[in-house]
């Protein structure tokens, strides 16, 4: 199928986003990379009017330094992080995470903040974002509010981005150079959406610890026990803990991708153990 005719405007700046957006008639949408909303226009699920491109407006392909943080303009490629092309507030967790999305061409044109607002429960960003304790800065040309990653997404496919807003950066809190972290994903294939994902940081300089389970169908979550045990005394005493957090939230899923969750949280916290050793 071919998408239904609209338009399309290649924004230069944030006000021109702002103003399209604010339009009063029709189905006015933002696009990044269109990996994810191309397909969706291919099979008409989505009948825009006007499809507002951001990736040509300068602020949103832009890094901050804040000194404790860096934040990352929405627009910044998967092959930006991937190449090293900006700093890494994760010390490498992010280039890791980015240089196993999809191939190089969907990395090429697909974009953090288009993953993070698409939401797909599957997708690697937010549950590295989880993991890093990211904060979501949205705007909607007039006020900008902060949101943490943690409840941004609110199930599959549904986030806290109300119409006329946009996903401006991601503020990703700096870890220090001590920090170590591990990332599993569970795919069928290289490089395809996850079945399960296993995201662990670990940075006692900063007196800081989180483990995320994702791709389960819905936001990710943080294994707040086997966290605070990482931290205090370590992966033998974060793994058992780990599980059976897995197991007593999960419950209501299948065993087998039970299997799958507790596989890739297990995975994680082994190569973690590995990089203290
Ligand atoms: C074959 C294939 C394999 C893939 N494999 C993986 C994978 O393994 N892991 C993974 O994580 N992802 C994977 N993806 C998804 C890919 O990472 C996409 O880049 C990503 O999901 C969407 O980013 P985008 O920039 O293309 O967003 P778009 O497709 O342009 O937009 C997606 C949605 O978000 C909205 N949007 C975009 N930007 C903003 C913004 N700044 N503010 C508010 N709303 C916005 C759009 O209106 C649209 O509704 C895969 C995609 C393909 C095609």
């Amino acid at each position: 199928m071919k998408p239904v005719a609209y338009e399309y405007l290649r924004a230069a700046e944030l006000a021109e986003i702002y103003t399209a957006l604010h339009q009063d008639e029709g189905d006015i949408r933002p696009v990044s990379g269109a990996q994810s909303l191309g397909p969706m226009l291919n099979l008409r699920l989505s009948r825009p009017s006007l499809l507002v491109d951001l990736r040509h407006v300068p602020a949103l392909r832009a890094v901050q330094d804040h000194g404790d943080a860096y934040s990352y303009g929405a627009a910044i490629t998967h092959a930006t992080f991937e190449d090293g092309l900006v700093p890494d507030a994760g010390n490498g967790l992010m280039r890791h995470v980015a240089g196993g999305i999809a191939y190089r061409p969907v990395r090429n044109r697909g974009t953090i903040g288009g993953s993070v607002a698409h939401a797909d429960p599957a997708a690697d960003w937010i549950s590295t974002l989880l993991c890093l304790d990211a904060r979501l800065q949205i705007g909607n040309g007039k006020t900008q509010r902060l949101l943490p990653v943690d409840g941004f997404m609110l199930g599959g496919f549904t986030t806290q981005l109300e119409a006329g807003e946009l996903l401006e950066r991601i503020v990703v809190p700096k870890v220090s150079a001590q920090a170590r972290w591990s990332y599993h994903k569970i795919c069928r294939k290289t490089g395809e959406f996850a079945k399960a994902i296993g995201a662990v940081m670990l940075d006692a300089g900063r007196g800081y610890a989180r483990i995320v389970c994702g791709a389960i169908e819905t936001t990710p979550i943080v294994l707040e026990e086997a966290s605070a045990l990482l931290l205090k005394q370590g992966v033998a005493a974060a793994l058992p803990a780990a599980l059976a957090e897995i197991d007593q939230r999960l419950a209501a899923r299948p065993e087998l991708a039970r299997q799958m969750y507790r596989t890739a949280v297990k995975r994680a916290l082994a190569g973690l153990e590995g990089k203290l050793a």
